[in-house]
Formats: structure tokens, sequence, C-alpha cells
């Protein structure tokens, strides 16, 4: 196990079916991603091709442009 993971992103991924309990599509399915780092919140997206999309590269994806931690106040 390697625990040494320093470029790790720290995210939630939200994923909404769309289905409601009894089955039925309530709506398109969506997705939206919250980085906790960074506090960046991409999408959400909508439709099954753009979730689909959207959740297979998300992670990757804000982690290549994630400013990572923001302080709200810099001690100088
Ligand atoms: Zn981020």
């Amino acid at each position: 196990m390697n625990r040494a993971a320093p470029e790790q992103v720290i995210g939630a991924l939200f994923i909404d079916s769309g289905f409601g309990a009894d089955g039925h599509r309530r709506c398109p399915p969506r997705a939206r991603y919250e980085c906790l780092l960074c506090g960046t919140r991409e999408g959400p997206v909508h439709g099954a091709e753009q979730v689909r999309l959207f959740v297979a590269s998300i992670r990757t994806d804000h982690r290549a442009h994630c400013p990572g931690p923001q302080q709200g106040a810099q001690a100088a």
C-alpha cells in the first residue's frame, strides 16, 4: 500500500441517476463535482453521455488545474 499520495485531490462526486423511487425517470441524469481542497465546483452536467464522460474524467481533469487549498487569510 502506498500511503504517500501528495498529488491526490480530495473531492466529492455527486451523481443523480434521475430515477425516482418508483424506478421511473424523473429527469435526465446529472453529475457534479466539488473539490474539497480548493472549493471549486464543476458541473453540473446533464444527460447520460455527459455524465458518463464527466465521471470518468473529472478527477484527473480537475487535478490538472486545481489551485490547491485556499487560505482565507495568509499569514505574511
Ligand atoms: Zn481543486
